[in-house]
């Protein structure tokens, strides 16, 4: 059955990984994995269900209870885990590649993608191992020794989407690892082939078998099953608000640890005086863009809410669609390209109806709004669409309401420093958000005003695997990166003991 050397060239349909085994899904069924740049299929995968989530639960289950990985000593984990950050760097060019082909970036995307992994690898390896085992309480006795200690949480279930298959991956596998836990992770069906080349690369590390399981297949079967089974002690989620609220739902049941890393409506707030100077003006135009264009806006964090003064608007809108339609789309694969497709057919109909409602509503087209003329490299067939600024929005359209994920930029004007602020957290979201301007007082008022997990001020996307990322409201629950990326993936456990035990006598008798 097993087959573990064509993972990466797509030939396998073994890409199931439980207890130790590469397996065919127990159904026989496969999925072909499509190319969005020319929708044609070129690998395939097992299409794992509920039994394949069972058979890897159940491998989980039993290398946490009864394996040496939970009691495996810190100094070792951490070993392990700078061992996969090694083999990264080993096979940066193939695996950045295949996320290019899996995902339609581009593969300098790609490549930058597994060099943020390994970081996430070595970062969570240097925390764990930098610990003290456990802080100890003063119990008010010298007869009592009193510790609070951090203990794995268990099995844990991870549900992952497309964007950036290997990094979101990686944001979960990486602490859950460094603090002893086993899991089962269940990639996006459409792109889940880096997933599971980081799983063998795992086993290549020494992780022993049953601690990282692979199913590939859907979220309404594999991901719904995960979500609800009772050997599982925590599910994390990336993914959409619907879908994470599924996840949620499906979890209560078990009272499930929930962790939920969901979307966003990302507002990039300019102010005119960030562009008092050329220099400044051209940054934030180029930052604005990269903001909502780069991987076609399918960021999660991307900046799709231009807030612009009201002053600037015009010339600021104008530099921005002009450059706008000189971005270079094509294969990600091929040279000089700088944004590839959209993921599939299906996001790319979901953008084309945003962009018709919001011309519908009343949005000006500036630029984009239509799928861009073939090219060499950018067949008719690829799920191409062109990067598009609509001016004239307000919170009455949908467009701006709701997260799109696509390469759809919305402008909305403002006055008044509270009037920019008020639009800025005008959004059930709450991931992250940007603010413009050369006033450091203002930065800061703005920024401590900003009800969003990540605030950047005159920058747009950087982040930091020592700094927490996560939402605020419906952006979802939780933390990754940083000690609370860690802390989500723990227990807690107070050891009180008595070193000098006597009857308490509370009962008389
Ligand atoms: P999605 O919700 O459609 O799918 C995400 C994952 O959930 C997939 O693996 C899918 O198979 C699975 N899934 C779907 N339905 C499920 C169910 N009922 N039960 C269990 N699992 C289920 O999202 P997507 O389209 O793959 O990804 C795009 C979304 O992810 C966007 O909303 C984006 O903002 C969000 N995202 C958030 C972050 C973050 O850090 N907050 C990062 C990346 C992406």
């Amino acid at each position: 059955m097993a087959d573990t050397t064509h993972h990466r060239a797509g030939t396998a349909r073994t890409t199931i990984h439980a207890g130790g085994e590469w397996l065919h899904a127990a159904s026989g069924a496969t999925r072909e994995i499509v190319d969005p740049a020319d929708a044609l299929p070129f690998a395939v995968v097992a299409e794992g269900d509920e039994k394949d989530a069972d058979l890897a639960v159940d491998a989980a289950r039993r290398a946490f209870d009864e394996g040496a990985w939970p009691r495996t000593p810190v100094a070792e984990r951490a070993a392990l885990l700078r061992r996969v950050a090694d083999l990264l760097v080993r096979d940066r060019d193939e695996l950045g590649l295949l996320e290019s082909r899996d995902a339609g970036k581009t593969v300098e995307e790609g490549r930058v993608d597994v060099d943020c992994v390994a970081d996430a690898f070595r970062y969570f390896a240097d925390l764990v191992a930098a610990e003290a085992p456990g802080r100890v309480v003063d119990a008010g006795s010298p007869d009592v020794h009193s510790v609070v200690v951090h203990e794995p949480v268990g099995v844990c279930a991870m549900i992952t989407p497309w964007n950036y298959p290997l990094l979101q991956a990686s944001w979960k596998i990486a602490p859950a690892l460094a603090a002893g836990n086993t899991f089962v992770i269940k990639p996006s069906e459409i792109t889940p082939l880096t997933t599971v080349a980081l799983v063998e690369l795992l086993v290549e590390a020494g992780l022993p078998p049953g601690v990282a399981n692979i199913v590939t297949g859907p979220g309404h079967t594999v991901g719904a099953r995960l979500a609800e089974h009772p050997g599982v002690d925590l599910v994390s989620f990336t993914g959409g608000l619907s879908s994470g609220v599924k996840v949620a739902q499906a979890a209560a049941a078990t009272v499930k640890k929930v962790a939920l890393e969901l979307g966003g409506k990302n507002p990039n707030v300019v102010f005119a005086d960030a562009c008092a100077t050329d220099e400044g003006f051209d940054t934030a135009v180029d930052q604005a863009l990269n903001a909502a264009f780069i991987h076609s806006g399918q960021v999660c964090s991307a900046g799709a809410r231009l807030i612009v003064e009201e002053p600037l608007r015009e010339r600021f809108v104008e530099e921005l669609a002009r450059r706008a339609r000189r971005i270079r789309l094509g294969r990600g694969t091929e040279d000089g390209v700088e944004c590839g497709p959209l993921v599939s057919a299906q996001q790319r109909a979901k953008v084309e109806a945003y962009v018709d409602s919001a011309l519908r509503e009343g949005a000006v087209l500036r630029c984009g709004g239509r799928r861009p003329e073939p090219s060499p490299q950018r067949p008719e067939s690829g799920y191409f669409y062109e990067p598009t600024v609509l001016d004239g929005c307000h919170r009455g359209m949908r467009v701006v309401r709701e997260e799109v994920f696509g390469p759809v930029l919305t402008v909305e004007t403002f006055r008044t420093e509270d009037e920019a602020v008020a639009l800025a957290n005008d959004t059930e979201y709450g991931l992250a958000g940007a603010v413009w301007t050369a006033d450091a007082g203002r930065a800061r008022r703005v920024a401590g005003r900003l009800r969003h997990g990540t605030v950047w001020i005159n920058d747009f996307h950087p982040y930091l695997p020592q700094a927490e990322w996560g939402g605020f409201g419906r952006s979802g629950t939780g933390r990754e990166l940083g000690p609370a990326g860690l802390a989500e993936y723990r227990e807690t456990k107070h050891v009180y003991q008595n070193l000098a035990p006597r009857p308490v006598r509370w009962f008389a008798g």
